[in-house]
């Protein structure tokens, strides 16, 4: 279960997803320019989803990777649900995914923020002002993806979207 508890701050926001992003975007430049001369046998070629056990929230990792719950730390008890062979694609979705979650999460967080939680907060930081910063750059963030995801070249696309035509 997911909780309302609000624990994503802005390190874990630039780290974790910028992370991701860093994958996805040369993920997408790789394929772009000479896809099979960059892949090296060092790349991770999966993208495993995990679940925690613990939190039950989940964690995508390369197979490469360790899986330790991005939410709350547990390293064991990480349960596996899904192996994707990584493409653009792939990438694209678990981050669109992501920042989604992020977006609707710090925006949730905002909103159930009472007057405890903002005294919990430094005297000489204006909590509203903090959590608009940090919204306003989910909401960068969101977007970029939602953008990174239309640069991609024009392919079949995977699920019936809605194509005109
Ligand atoms: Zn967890």
């Amino acid at each position: 279960m997911p909780t309302s508890t609000f624990d994503i701050d802005e390190k874990t926001l630039e780290v974790g997803m910028g992370m991701m992003a860093y994958a996805a975007v040369s993920q997408l430049t790789a394929q772009r320019s000479n896809y099979s001369r960059t892949m090296k046998k060092k790349k991770p070629r999966f993208m495993m989803i995990y679940r925690c056990a613990s939190c039950g929230m989940d964690s995508g990792f390369t197979e490469k990777e360790k899986p330790v719950c991005r939410y709350c730390d547990v390293k064991k008890d990480m349960t596996l649900i899904s192996k994707k062979e990584i493409t653009p694609e792939v990438m694209a979705e678990r981050l669109k995914e992501l920042s989604d979650r992020m977006f609707s999460n710090l925006r949730s967080a905002f909103e159930s923020m009472t007057e405890e939680d903002k005294v919990a907060f430094p005297e000489d930081e204006d909590p509203e002002k903090m959590m608009l910063t940090l919204l306003a750059k989910a909401k960068k963030f969101k977007e970029d993806v939602e953008k990174l995801e239309l640069k991609q070249p024009k392919r079949r696309r995977a699920k019936g979207g809605t194509a005109p035509r």
